[in-house]
């Protein structure tokens, strides 16, 4: 039976946020059932908790920010993609800082920590965003779809004009040993000109090589090389599962994107979610190798049981 998860113990780490290059300090802590995924700036003693759902976020520009801005907390994707690798549902997210550390630019060592805090089981049961019908958003030649599956598949390709990226795709099926074998070590990427206008106008103040694949058009930049051959469509697949995760509910369907990013990922989630008839809020039960579902009663939008 899928039951939701927290961790078992609090823990405590630090990393430079990418943009303000600057050291945060984030401890993560176990959580009640149905309390979902929920940050708070403990710099700012007036700022409210914040749930990461999809009506919390604010920007999709050059990652996910959630929150307004000045209380806002940024690129909180890849920290969202471990929780959801590891099927961890309730947790309090406590920072000092308006940005989720890169760390190295991938979710690997996010999976380290929560794996060190334990995870627990506890007595509810998950509910999951069923597809039902084909949910279909797209943008100039960039499109998501999403199709009824008894699993959680993401097929993703990506399309650069770049000697080194160019095309890349993967079909991939979501399990916890996969996503922390073939997805979660997967480093964000960038050109090496981007990066120059990026510094130039405020941004990625703490990039490096440590947190991030650089590539010019003779190559990669940084001396270890790549992960795996294909470690950029890998980390789009990183993003979008931490982006699908603003639902509020681990999603069950077939997800097909192509060359997508934070922006249409977040209209994927709002045309989605308007289309009341072609999903629903189900628990699964998994029994005699089918899937049964159970449709819940409450929606995951209404209400925020949090108890401060
Ligand atoms: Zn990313």
């Amino acid at each position: 039976m899928p039951y939701q998860r927290t961790i078992k113990h609090e823990i405590n780490f630090s990393g430079i946020g990418l943009h303000i290059g600057k050291r945060v300090n984030l401890t993560l802590k176990p959580a009640p059932p149905n309390t979902g995924i929920i940050f708070r700036r403990i710099d700012l003693p007036h700022s409210q908790p914040t749930r990461a759902i999809l009506a919390n976020i604010t920007d999709g520009t050059l990652a996910t920010t959630i929150g307004n801005n000045g209380t806002g907390v940024n690129t909180i994707e890849h920290l969202l993609a471990a929780l959801t690798g590891l099927g961890i549902d309730n947790i309090i997210v406590e920072l000092d800082a308006p940005e989720i550390p890169i760390l190295d630019g991938s979710a690997v060592q996010f999976v380290n920590f929560l794996r060190a805090a334990r995870v627990k089981y506890q007595t509810v049961l998950k509910r999951f965003v069923v597809i039902k019908k084909p949910i279909v958003v797209s943008c100039d030649d960039k499109y998501i779809e999403a199709f009824p599956s008894d699993r959680f598949i993401i097929e993703y390709t990506i399309e650069f004009d770049h000697p080194i990226i160019g095309m890349q795709s993967l079909k991939w099926e979501f399990s916890y040993k996969s996503f922390i074998k073939d997805i979660c070590s997967a480093r964000t990427f960038c050109l090496r000109e981007d990066v120059e206008k990026l510094r130039a106008n405020g941004f990625a103040q703490g990039g490096s090589l440590e947190n991030a694949v650089v590539v010019d058009k003779n190559g990669i930049l940084n001396k270890e090389g790549l992960r795996f051959p294909d470690e950029f469509v890998r980390h789009k697949i990183l993003d979008l599962i931490g982006d699908l995760s603003l639902l509020g509910h681990p999603i069950v369907g077939y997800i097909k994107a192509y060359k997508s990013g934070h922006k249409l990922n977040h209209q994927f989630l709002r045309t989605l979610l308007n289309q009341f008839e072609k999903w629903e809020l189900s628990e699964i039960v998994h029994s005699n190798k089918q899937w049964k579902f159970q449709k819940a009663f409450q929606s995951p939008f209404l209400s925020l049981p949090y108890d401060q």
